[in-house]
């Protein structure tokens, strides 16, 4: 099998603010397995023990820790932050202060690439997102026919959002847009207890693994989505352990981030 061969694999863990011993041992998990693992940083809402934490650790393991940018405060107005309550001009000015903060302290360690919280975004996020040049955008993918006809359609008709709702262009060029697109496939979180619990259903990895072979069918790169404050549990931090422990058994795939994702694909 060529290496070219192999499904890429990338897990993003998001909600990153505050430095809890979840996230330390979340990431502890990744590091010790060399695994990369990608954290989504909320600007408007990351500490100064966050920021020299991850400043350290992207220090000490370069390969293996990505920061990426996950909307600015996570302030839900309306359905999500980028509700389309919101104006083009506060979405703008939103995305832009939080890119302006991650870039001025961590510099090239920082990767240009968007997540929306709560994944609400409408076409004004978009329009700021383009505007400010990220390389990266990060939406939802569904290996399911019916969505997988929905996007197409969409795709035909070169739209990134049809009937208010996300047409994924994973692995391709958000419609109109120089936005490289990837979209999250898997979720540990099944079922969300509302956004700020810290409890949440967990997938189990028989499931993770049953919806995997199925993406890997349909797509050369499936990003796993994790939320490091609903793995506080040993229970939960196992789970992690099981799957990444079963997949670097595998040889048929391969570990990565985004960045080497955005140049391999783009
Ligand atoms: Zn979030």
């Amino acid at each position: 099998m060529k290496k070219t061969d192999k499904t890429k694999i990338c897990f993003r863990n998001d909600d990153v603010n505050i430095l809890t011993p979840e996230l330390k041992n979340l990431t502890e998990i990744f590091l010790y397995r060399k695994v990369p693992i990608t954290h989504a940083v909320e600007p408007g809402n990351v500490t100064a023990d966050t920021i020299s934490w991850l400043r350290q650790t992207k220090k000490k393991y370069p390969a293996l820790l990505e920061i990426v940018q996950h909307g600015w405060d996570h302030t839900p107005h309306g359905k999500g932050e980028f509700d389309k309550s919101r104006s083009y001009n506060e979405q703008f000015n939103d995305l832009k202060r939080g890119k302006e903060k991650l870039e001025n302290i961590f510099g090239e360690n920082f990767f240009s690439m968007i997540t929306i919280p709560f994944g609400v975004y409408n076409k004004d996020t978009i329009k700021a997102a383009s505007k400010l040049s990220y390389k990266v955008f990060c939406g939802h993918y569904n290996y399911r026919i019916s969505r997988r006809l929905f996007y197409l359609t969409g795709r035909i008709m070169r739209k990134g959002r049809l009937l208010n709702r996300h047409v994924s262009n994973h692995l391709r060029y958000y419609p109109g847009t120089r936005l490289f697109e990837i979209d999250s496939a898997i979720s540990f979180s099944k079922k969300y207890f509302g956004h700020f619990t810290n409890d949440c259903e967990m997938s189990s990895a028989d499931e993770m693994f049953q919806a995997f072979e199925n993406y890997r069918k349909i797509t050369p790169a499936v990003i796993f989505l994790l939320h490091h404050r609903f793995h506080h549990k040993k229970h939960d931090m196992e789970l992690v352990e099981t799957v990444l422990d079963k997949l670097k058994r595998r040889n048929d795939i391969e570990f990565t981030n985004y960045n080497k994702l955005y140049q391999m694909f783009k």
